[in-house]
């Protein structure tokens, strides 16, 4: 055994490969079934993940990995660090108490004060992973209040498998959360750890008792931009952690970026072992290998966690070679980059995908092997008709030409900087969009979707079953279309919307109708809670063989007088939002679906569409971890989303729309985007968006949200015209759209109606 390389996973998918936890949760959040029920499925699914785990040959299987809806909720409960409004005393479970955390009671501003409104939620670093985001005041206490992590590692036992159980770091848990209270600003948020470790003190001491012989602490933040205090925090933790147990191992755990400056840091930690991300750190790992400790166990993270390709073993093992012969193969462990909760669960299901793309795949069960075999190889044994199958996968997509396109690349290669530029000025194109348009002074217009109904899903998913025929189902998206438009006139709405009843989502909608990209049937990644997104799998060059919203737009343009927007989403979007191809930049993908949504902005020029809205929502979430990393993304993600929009004569009016209101660090390469028009969430944050206006004058329309969709709550005409009045001050009234947050698919048409009503009442108001 001695001479074999250590296996480690870090955590593996808990929904289910048929999705069994979002169902068991869902039917316990209605009521169809108990808790008893609820439990059973959730411990079925953990010993069956064990099972799969020790059955591959993994030898460190991760226990506490599991969770109904957030590891960092989870240790939010075990900590006892719950927020004040919460009512522990209540005759509630803790399961009961930490649903009620992640999903409220009540909605925020609601009347009712004593509402248990949900704590906030938002991504996990750059994935698309949402976590309940720990709520830290100055006088707030820690104990510990919750035996999850233990019973798991009891239930793992008593299978016979010891697990190494896992924990979010002290530092990242709070540098995760958010301070409250009135000393907010001036409390030092990193003080909380002398409350906080005795509570992990005794979390790890009470699993060496029960006979744990590995411990993994999740501290990601290496991979962040850390301050002088950050990085003593993390010193003075693992002192005093490490310094609390005896024959326990501590591992401590970085992943989704390199860790630079922060490796000595790093390295010096007192523990037993340290894992890297060797995937997304592929730079720095030589660096990491000649200057790792001795007497530490370095975990190297080859297999990519977060992605869905087949590993490379010929690269892997390069990598691994030196490590082996640097630090000796008693000093190394094998490992995903990160936790594969970020992967889907299997591939076994896949009857659907044909086997040539199929055999370029792997999920996580199929990673588990790739770690094993990875580990055998560099431990002498021999695998070698593995590592021959493994080179014939990746030679096979390598040289395949569903995977090259030469008309996409030469294309691609050919584009110059005036591609990315529309003919005339942005004043120039105003003048002449206006006289064209003939708009009224705060136009009026929505951000594209209106209210799904249970009809439309019901309708989709009869056609889905083959129960109705496509045309009978266009027939009625046609009569969605008719109403919308209609209802759209009578409130007097401006610029229309045909309401993306077609689409069911709006990445998937253009992934479908694109080349290169392909839809896995059972691909779940947990978005948040019970809520898995299915993404899109982008695994060759992209190109458009059809237009693809052209028909439906020309058709609503046909209904009104009024200009009705063509609705694109955006090539970031759609590569931000999909598994991407690992064989090239994400820059020269996105420049590919750049370069098919310009060819549909054209077209829909060409049946006479007048103004083209391209959805950029997840322009902000793209922005990398490390702050110096940030001018080359926001670079091409500008350069792209012109490529896609600057095929238009001066005449055609281009939108842009974008969620969340994080710009004020990013308000200059917003304006670069040279969009027409743009709208922005912000009704939320009271316009406090529009500070960034302060300092930066934006140069082009804008359409700040007053009306917030996220709330059923119907704002009145006062408010928003006090919010329309605030944006004066920072925005040139000329400039000034009048339009809701975001699209209105999540909404009930009796709330749109009268909300819409209300918002162009405010519009005439100013205009008067
Ligand atoms: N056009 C999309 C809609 O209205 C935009 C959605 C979004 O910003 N996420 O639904
Ligand atoms: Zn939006």
């Amino acid at each position: 055994m001695s001479n074999s390389v250590l296996t480690n996973n870090l955590g593996f998918p808990r929904i289910g490969a048929k999705r069994e936890l979002k169902k068991a949760t869902e039917a316990y959040w209605s009521n169809k079934i108990d808790s008893n029920e609820l439990l059973e499925t959730a411990s079925a699914l953990r010993k069956l993940n064990w099972n799969t785990q020790k059955k591959a040959g993994i030898e460190l299987i991760p226990s506490n990995d599991f969770s109904f809806y957030d590891q960092v909720l989870d240790m939010t409960c075990t900590l006892g660090a719950i927020p004040s409004r919460f009512n522990r005393n209540q005759n509630t479970t803790d399961l009961d108490l930490m649903f009620t955390i992640a999903r409220g009671l009540s909605k925020i501003g609601t009347s009712n004060d004593k509402a248990t409104y949900a704590s906030e939620m938002t991504k996990w670093f750059d994935t698309n992973y949402h976590y309940i985001v720990p709520e830290l005041t100055s006088n707030m206490d820690f104990k510990l209040a919750s035996t999850k992590i233990f019973d798991e590692f009891q239930e793992a036992l008593s299978e016979g498998i010891k697990t190494k159980p896992v924990l979010v770091g002290p530092v990242t848990y709070l540098k995760m959360g958010k301070v409250f209270g009135d000393d907010a600003s001036s409390f030092d948020r990193y003080t909380l750890l002398d409350k906080m470790l005795p509570v992990y003190i005794q979390i790890l001491q009470k699993l060496e008792e029960m006979g744990a012989e590995w411990v993994q602490i999740d501290e990601p933040i290496f991979s962040l931009d850390l301050t002088k205090e950050e990085l003593e925090a993390l010193t003075k933790t693992y002192k005093v952690l490490a310094g609390s147990v005896n024959k326990l191992k501590l591992m401590v755990a970085n992943y989704f970026g390199e860790i630079r400056e922060n490796l000595a840091v790093f390295l010096s930690l007192p523990v037993s072992a340290l894992h890297v991300d060797s995937v997304r750190g592929r730079k720095e790992i030589d660096t990491v290998i000649e200057s790792f400790p001795e007497n530490k166990i370095l975990s190297i993270g080859i297999v990519n966690g977060r992605n869905i390709w087949k590993n490379n073993y010929n690269d892997s093992l390069s990598v691994l070679e030196k490590a082996k012969s640097t630090l000796g193969v008693e000093s190394l462990m094998i490992a995903p980059s990160c936790s594969m909760i970020h992967s889907p669960v299997t591939i076994a299901n896949e009857s659907k995908l044909d086997a040539e793309l199929l055999n370029w795949m792997s999920f996580a069960t199929e990673k588990l092997d790739e770690i094993v075999t990875l580990a055998k190889a560099i431990s002498g044994e021999n695998v070698q008709e593995k590592l021959d199958s493994n080179k014939a996968a990746n030679d096979s997509r390598n040289s395949s030409t569903r995977i090259h396109n030469k008309a996409v690349k030469e294309r691609s290669a050919k584009i110059s900087k005036e591609d990315l530029e529309r003919s005339s000025e942005f004043e120039k194109r105003r003048q002449i969009q206006q006289s064209s348009l003939n708009l009224p002074a705060f136009p009026t217009t929505t951000i594209g979707s209106f209210p799904q109904t249970p009809e439309i899903r019901k309708m989709r998913a009869l056609l889905r079953k083959n129960e109705i025929t496509q045309k009978e189902y266009d027939e009625f998206i046609k009569t969605q279309i008719q109403d919308t438009i209609k209802k759209q006139e009578d409130l007097d709405i401006d610029v229309l919307v045909h309401g993306e009843f077609e689409r069911n989502d709006m990445v998937e909608y253009f992934g479908e109708q694109l080349d290169g990209f392909v839809f896995s049937r059972f691909g779940w990644v947990q978005s948040f809670g019970s809520r898995y997104v299915k993404p899109p799998i982008i695994f060759g060059d992209v190109s458009r063989p059809a237009p693809m919203t052209v028909e439906w737009t020309q058709y609503s343009q046909s209904l009104t007088d009024k200009p009705v927007k063509g609705m694109l989403t955006g090539p970031v979007t759609i590569l931000q939002w999909s598994f991407v191809r690992d064989d090239q930049p994400r820059s020269e993908t996105t420049k590919q679906i750049a370069l098919a949504l310009r060819d549909e902005v054209v077209d829909l020029e060409k049946a006479g569409i007048k103004v083209i809205q391209i959805d950029e929502p997840a322009i902000r979430e793209g922005l990398p971890l490390r702050q110096s990393d940030w001018p080359e993304y926001l670079e091409w993600a500008v350069d792209n989303f012109k490529l896609s929009a600057s095929g238009v004569q001066d005449e055609t009016q281009i939108h842009t729309h974008m969620c969340y209101s994080e710009f004020n660090d990013m308000i200059e390469s917003i304006a670069a985007l040279d969009a027409d028009v743009i709208s922005i969430e912000s009704s939320r944050s009271k316009m406090d968006l529009l500070d960034a206006f302060v300092d930066f004058k934006y140069p082009n329309e804008i359409g700040p949200g007053v009306y917030d969709i996220h709330s059923p709550r119907i704002p009145n005409i006062d408010e928003m015209e006090e919010l329309l009045v605030k944006a004066q001050n920072y925005i040139p009234k000329e400039h000034i759209w009048v339009n809701p947050d975001c699209g209105l698919k999540t909404r009930r048409w009796e709330e749109v109606m009268p909300a819409l009503a209300n918002m162009v009442e405010a519009a005439k108001r100013l205009r008067k």
